[in-house]
């Protein structure tokens, strides 16, 4: 019997989500036998084991197959029945369903076997149909197989041509689902109002770029040209500005603040952290020291309520701000948070511009898949003078080498380092446990790093032991700033040199390359010392020794460990490709041109996206359970 709880650990809720449960491989029994039991019988041995003989007749003739140590098996295995036997597995009393055939082997979970899986979902098979949500019209121009033997041949495959052909339909919908939900996204954008059109100053925003200690990057100017465009419009923007750790964000997001407050608007700039936070306020007050804007710091904290520009954590939501003149909302670091919180600074009658931004290189097939909703400035340009970060994965026989060579360069360069240790279980959370672990590498460290000043940051602190010790890192009088990946998130420190990581197998690539993002941010030579406590991650940690380009690395992570693990895609729908592949450029292309042929969408087409909204919401821990939906999202198990 399969239970409730199990199968719900499977995510599955409903005789639908059973039939959607694809083997991950099939096991080709197609060899099998035929025959009838002649007679079977336990013999004891002296050793009091036990001995199963049983005779079976087949066409060619009697057979004996010899069982150790399953006395019970003379129950199933009684004299007249029939029995198919293939390789080990054999099957009694027809239609028989584990033999003789591409037998699917499925996910399992504690107290459910592929085999009872697999019983269950023939037995389904035999009287459910689904309705084919999918227009007859896009199965016939991309060659697609009905909803109905897809899911037949996906199970109970009769050639692996079938299996090829039920993927294909079944990775179609999946991506389908995802790009039909970006374009009603974007259709509801589109009918969001503005209560103002700005105007753009030129000669005061150029103005505001000179009184910079730095000429803006072509990259930069390129970015800003864009939002500029986008600002101008009757229409709010929506604008993901994509761009390397470093590249300099910050400054653009400054530039369109600065065309709001000149337009007699309000900004919020929101970030995922505290640390963060206080790090965009103390830019933008410098950025804005001689305009007389009134910039609020909102965080946990503090209390500031009025102001042109505010500048936060999540607290930004939560706080009685008195935004009646908002006209831009700047999101960094936008994965960080649900959609839910973003869409929770646009409720009003009026829509603000929205520019979020975000380090993390997302790979052109996802942005076609899951931004198409989007637009996109992409900042592929550092500004002059960074040097790369030289990087050594270091085996564990040189670790107190390594030290010792960080310490020489702390000692004659008057550098800083940071040792970061990584999350234990893989979330964006920091919990207890790694609070601990870094606690107590920490303490290690002060006695290896005897001579030179130690600091240790995470999330857990109070504010003002957190600011203190940045200030002091910033200070210099912290040499080594020991920490969780909470500083992994934007925080800029010029003179730190060295950055040491710690288990970097529990990391992607691309993540590994935002926290080397932290350094290398002068002049001087940086270096980042990588290390892993698994041998068989170091062929693909070697890969940051060589590879600087975030968006490379981010498509290696999706090549290697799939786009679950892709850094930041968490909250997204990516937990929901089963079957489709994000490396599936054709696919992906195809299900973007059916996207666009089937608007306005069918209520049938309605009916489909609206279930697989709420099954992410209910397999999505990051999203709110939504208890009111749960019922329609399939038929109960029953
Ligand atoms: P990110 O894109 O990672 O958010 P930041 O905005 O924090 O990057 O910028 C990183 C550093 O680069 C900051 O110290 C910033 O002052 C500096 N910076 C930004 N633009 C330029 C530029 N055009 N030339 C030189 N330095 C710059
Ligand atoms: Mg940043």
């Amino acid at each position: 019997m399969l239970s409730k709880t199990a199968l719900e650990k499977l995510n599955i809720f409903s005789d639908e989500d059973l039939l959607h449960h694809y083997p991950f491989r099939y096991e080709n029994l197609k060899d099998y036998q035929l025959g009838t039991i002649v007679s079977s019988k336990n013999i004891f041995t002296r050793s009091g084991k036990t001995v199963q003989k049983i005779l079976i007749k087949t066409n060619a003739g009697i057979q004996e197959i010899t069982y150790f140590n399953q006395p019970y098996l003379e129950k199933t295995l009684k004299t007249g029945v029939n029995i198919s036997l293939a390789g080990n597995e054999y099957e009694v009393n027809g239609p028989f369903i584990h033999t003789g055939r591409l037998v699917p082997i499925y996910p399992e979970t504690r107290g459910i076997s592929s085999k009872a899986l697999r019983r269950r979902i023939y037995n389904l098979l035999q009287t459910v149909r689904l309705q084919d949500w999918l227009p007859e019209k896009i199965k016939n121009k991309h060659k697609l197989l009905d909803l109905n033997s897809a899911i037949q041949q996906i199970h109970f495959p009769n050639n692996q041509a079938q299996i090829d052909a039920a993927t294909k339909r079944l990775s179609f919908d999946e991506l389908f689902l995802l790009q039909l939900e970006a374009r009603e996204r974007k259709s509801q954008w589109q009918e969001k109002k503005l209560s103002h059109q700005f105007k753009i100053d030129q000669e005061k925003i150029l103005n505001l770029i000179s009184s910079l200690p730095f000429p803006l990057t072509s990259g930069q100017n390129c970015c800003l040209k864009e939002i500029l465009g986008d600002l101008a419009k009757d229409k709010p923007m929506n604008r993901l500005l994509q761009g390397e750790v470093g590249s300099g964000k910050t400054v653009i997001a400054a530039l369109a603040i600065y065309v709001a407050y000149l337009n007699g608007y309000q900004s919020c700039l929101m970030a995922p952290t505290e640390i963060l936070a206080n790090q965009h306020f103390q830019t933008l007050k410098t950025v804005f020291a001689n305009t007389g804007i009134k910039i609020g710091l909102i965080t946990g904290s503090t209390k500031t309520v009025t102001g042109d520009i505010f500048v936060g954590t999540h607290a930004l939501l939560f706080r009685k701000l008195d935004l009646t003149k908002l006209g831009l909302v700047v999101i960094d670091e936008q994965h960080r948070f649900g959609v839910k919180q973003r869409s929770r600074l646009l409720t009003g009658e009026t829509t603000p511009h929205l520019l979020t931004m975000t380090a993390t290189p997302i790979p052109r097939t996802v942005a076609l898949t899951l931004y198409s909703d989007l637009d996109m400035s992409v900042l592929d340009e550092m500004p002059q003078g960074r040097s790369i970060v030289k990087t050594w994965v270091i085996p564990a026989e040189k670790r107190l080498d390594a030290y010792h060579w960080v310490a020489s360069q702390i000692a004659t360069h008057k550098t800083q380092a940071f040792i970061v240790c990584p999350l234990i279980e893989p979330s964006e959370k920091e919990t207890m446990k790694d609070i601990k672990a870094v606690t107590q590498e920490f303490n290690q460290l002060k006695l290896i790093f005897n001579q030179l000043k130690l600091g240790l940051i995470h999330g857990r602190l109070k504010n003002k032991d957190k600011d203190h010790i940045l200030e002091e890192f910033r200070k210099n009088k912290i040499n080594i700033l020991v920490a969780t990946p909470v500083i992994e998130v934007g925080i800029d420190f010029p003179n730190a040199t060295i950055m040491i990581i710690e288990n970097a197998e529990r990391f992607g690539l691309a993540q590994l390359h935002q926290l080397r993002g932290r350094v290398g941010r002068s002049e001087k030579n940086s270096y980042c010392l990588i290390f892993s406590q698994s041998q068989l991650s170091l062929k693909r940690l070697k890969y940051l020794e060589t590879n600087y380009s975030g968006l490379k690395l981010a498509k290696m992570d999706l090549k290697l460990r799939g786009p679950g693990n892709l850094y930041g895609l968490k909250q997204h729908g990516f937990l929901q490709l089963k079957l489709a592949s994000l490396m599936d450029i054709d696919l992906i292309n195809q299900s973007r041109q059916a996207a666009l042929d089937c608007q306005p969408l069918s209520w049938l087409l309605k009916k489909q996206l609206e279930k697989h909204k709420i099954n992410l919401c209910l397999r999505n821990p990051n999203e709110k359970f939504l208890p009111a939906a749960k019922a329609s999202a399939g038929q109960p198990l029953n």
